[in-house]
């Protein structure tokens, strides 16, 4: 989640960013030529300010099971958004088509305010990802549409400008534990795995937080939490290091997203063999 920290005002881009990253328009051309691809919409659901806020399913409303993968909440951490882009535009097609496959419910961008100004928060100020149980946009009506659904995994993809490695917070009510692969599948030929012991207040172990969390002693309101508490029992809060470079960090999240799908297939397999599907 890392610290409120923007970089310079009239910093010179790095050339990596010449791919448009906070682009929103561009975001949203590509989302609307991979949902086609895909034979699903992208849907409008909420408007921040004068922006549309978009999500994708792959299946009908509510969802049992699947994943949930959300980016783009801080509006700095630009690896998210693109990174999802880059996978879908890879992957959503044929994914979509196959129906063994997990269902999906993704979100490619929660704050295109600040995705458009490089800023972590909303037009008003605000850090979305304190407030989640907020009355405001486009908070409040994601939980609606997020009434009934049960995921088995939730994944927030984010960016920290302290961090040194990729890190992960893996939170869960009794699900496996997938985090050290998870981290070892992204980490591996993309970025470093970050070695600091105390991130934001919270132990962690070769990058995978390692403490039970307390979600009464978590502050503000994050996502994760929401989803932790309502929709899922698996929830993964994948973080990179923002002073790498671009392509680095959009990699190790598109793996990232890769490898938590491929630990569902597995669950699913297992879940069907019990059942003699
Ligand atoms: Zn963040």
């Amino acid at each position: 989640m890392g610290h409120p920290r923007a970089p310079a005002a009239g910093m010179a881009p790095p050339r990596e960013t010449a791919q448009r990253v906070h682009d929103y328009g561009h975001l949203v051309r590509r989302w609307r030529r991979i949902a086609r691809g895909a034979g699903l919409r992208l849907e409008e659901f909420a408007r921040q300010d004068e922006f549309p806020v978009f999500c994708v399913r792959t299946k009908g409303d509510p969802m049992e099971g699947g994943l949930y993968v959300s980016a783009g909440i801080h509006g700095d951490e630009p690896a998210g958004p693109e990174a999802l882009a880059q996978w879908a535009e890879a992957h959503l097609a044929t994914h979509a088509r196959d129906l063994s496959a997990p269902s999906l419910f993704l979100l490619p961008c929660l704050n295109p305010w600040g995705l458009v100004n490089n800023r972590r928060s909303d037009h008003k100020g605000r850090d979305l990802n304190r407030v989640f149980d907020r009355r405001l946009s486009p908070l409040a009506e994601l939980r609606r549409l997020l009434d009934g659904c049960r995921f088995d995994l939730a994944l927030h993809l984010h960016e920290d400008y302290d961090a040194q490695g990729a890190y992960l917070y893996e939170v869960h009510t009794g699900a496996a534990r997938w985090g050290a692969g998870l981290l070892r599948a992204c980490t591996s030929r993309s970025l470093p795995v970050e070695t600091r012991r105390r991130i934001d207040g919270w132990r962690f172990r070769d990058g995978l937080l390692a403490q039970r969390i307390d979600l009464g002693a978590v502050p503000g309101q994050p996502e994760a939490v929401h989803l932790l508490r309502h929709h899922a029992p698996h929830v993964c809060t994948f973080e990179t290091p923002s002073e790498f470079g671009l392509v680095r960090r959009v990699r190790a999240h598109v793996r990232f997203v890769s490898a938590c799908l491929k630990q569902l297939k597995r669950l699913e397999t297992k879940k069907g063999a019990k059942t003699g599907f």
